[in-house]
């Protein structure tokens, strides 16, 4: 996104990248440690894709400092940036944070075996933050699919990477336990901990947004056509793909055993 707003929506808005402070809210501070990657910086305009990540929990306490309640903030219109009068809040597909799974699973069933996928059923394996997702095709298995949260999930995930017993075509991985509703940066109780039942709110809250999968939203659709020269571009590998890059060994925790 934050490559969008210094390239798309800066031309759009007859601005140099450089002249746009973006902030992004987000549910946990590594985030802020993400905006600083390499990859996320324009020389040419010595500026950054992200200018300043704050949680969600840090945009409550400065609300709480000025005593701004947000009943009492006055309602308004989501701004598309992507072009338009209008813009619909919209979400993908799964609950939380959790989607590309299902968004691939449905794209590889097609383009590999011709066959649309309508339902996802997910398999829990040992836990519901491991789960399981298989495709069959006359009587084989031709697609395995898992998602694996939280570290406990993904320490056992990369033992059995380490000795071969990890047999998964795609794995959907994210570190909070129950996705990013559950991230660290999100609104806590009093104690620190994270409300169960603020949590479940939040789960029904999020649920209840519209599903909007990207190849049936049409700007989605139009910014592929009219700004990154197909989804195969160049421009849009540039854009909008990453790499895995190792941290430092001065920010990787030195006590966690893999
Ligand atoms: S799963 Fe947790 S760590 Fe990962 S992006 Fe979401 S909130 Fe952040």
């Amino acid at each position: 996104m934050g490559s969008l707003v210094k390239s798309y929506f800066a031309s759009q808005k007859n601005l140099a990248p450089d002249k746009i402070f973006h902030l992004t809210v987000a549910p946990c501070y590594d985030r802020k440690m993400e905006a600083l990657r390499e990859d996320y910086y324009t020389e040419l305009f010595d500026c950054r894709d992200i200018d300043c990540v704050l949680t969600s929990g840090e945009v409550m306490q400065i609300m709480e400092q000025r005593n701004v309640s947000v009943k009492e903030v006055e309602e308004s219109s989501l701004e598309n940036v992507f072009g338009g009068t209008t813009c619909q809040f919209v979400r993908h597909e799964g609950t939380s944070s959790d989607g590309y799974l299902a968004h691939v699973f449905r794209h590889a069933a097609k383009e590999l075996f011709s066959m649309e996928v309508q339902e996802i059923t997910y398999k829990t394996i040992k836990n519901k933050d491991f789960q399981e997702v298989c495709l069959e095709k006359d009587g084989e298995t031709v697609l395995r699919f898992a998602a694996a949260y939280g570290f406990r999930n993904i320490q056992n995930m990369v033992l059995k990477l380490r000795k071969g017993k990890f047999h998964y075509h795609f794995v959907e991985v994210l570190a909070c336990p129950g996705g990013c509703l559950n991230g660290k940066g999100q609104a806590q109780s009093v104690d620190g901990k994270p409300e169960r039942a603020e949590l479940q709110e939040m789960e029904a809250l999020f649920t209840q947004v519209p599903v909007q999968s990207p190849e049936s939203n049409p700007h989605i659709q139009e910014l592929y056509t009219s700004w990154l020269e197909g989804a195969e571009s160049q421009k849009s590998r540039e854009t909008l793909h990453t790499k895995y890059v190792s941290a430092p060994s001065s920010t990787a925790r030195v006590d966690m055993k893999w």
